[in-house]
């Protein structure tokens, strides 16, 4: 159905023959790396739907991971408006960058505010979660949790319930906004615990309404 030929002669190469390519991670949407490809390069990438590229330093065709085995499985391919750079959606096998960071992009020299009232606080905790189930922190209660496992997290979950009842049957609202904040967190730890995407209670959501 997809075919490669057609997707090299749509896209405009420079005249090294070579298209940047932003490359994000499908799980956390992170930006992980830019890097040049080949006409080449971009049809192992779409054949074998593992990223290659081609290195300007060693100018020669680069698998991402030959040597560090951290490859990149392919699950979008995309290009730009004027077909001159490409997106490339993976995911990563343990860390993009050389150095052994995640993300290449991690020199911070500003960083966005998070409570700007139109961040969406669930996702955003979800991706925190996330983060620490990847790169765990010394003493995070969270990576406790997952340490711990399915079980501790479902004890979480009931007791935490459990004092969302009581906190609205005391008919205090600041009570059950605190224990529903703190069952909000337990069930996100689940969810990302057991890989359920806040995207798949969405589209759950969705579908009743039809019905
Ligand atoms: P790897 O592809 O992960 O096996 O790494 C092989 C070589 O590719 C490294 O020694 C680097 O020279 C280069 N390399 C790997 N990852 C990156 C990256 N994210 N950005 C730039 N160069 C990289
Ligand atoms: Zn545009
Ligand atoms: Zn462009
Ligand atoms: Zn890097």
């Amino acid at each position: 159905e997809m075919d490669i030929d057609k997707v090299i002669e749509e896209i405009k190469f420079d005249d090294r023959g070579l298209v940047p390519a932003i490359v994000q991670d499908a799980e956390t949407q992170k930006v992980l790396m830019l890097a040049y490809m080949n006409k080449e390069s971009i049809r192992k990438t779409l054949e074998e739907r593992e990223a290659w590229y081609f290195s300007r330093s060693r100018q020669k065709l680069w698998k991402k991971g030959e040597t560090s085995g951290n490859i990149q499985k392919v699950k979008g391919f995309y290009y730009d408006c004027d077909k001159d750079s490409i997106l490339l959606v993976v995911e990563q096998r343990g860390a993009a960058c050389h150095t052994g960071e995640f993300s290449c992009f991690f020199n911070e020299v500003l960083k966005p505010g998070t409570g700007n009232g139109k961040a969406d606080v669930l996702k955003e905790l979800y991706s925190l979660l996330q983060d620490r189930k990847k790169n765990p922190i010394e003493g995070s209660y969270t990576n406790y949790l997952f340490e711990k496992g399915l079980d501790k997290i479902l004890k979480k979950v009931g007791e935490e319930t459990s004092e969302v009842i009581i906190g609205a049957k005391n008919k205090s609202k600041e009570e059950l906004v605190y224990e529903l904040s703190d069952l909000v967190y337990h069930v996100l730890v689940l969810m990302v615990n057991e890989n359920v995407g806040i995207e798949d209670i969405r589209k759950e959501l969705i579908s009743r309404r039809e019905k």
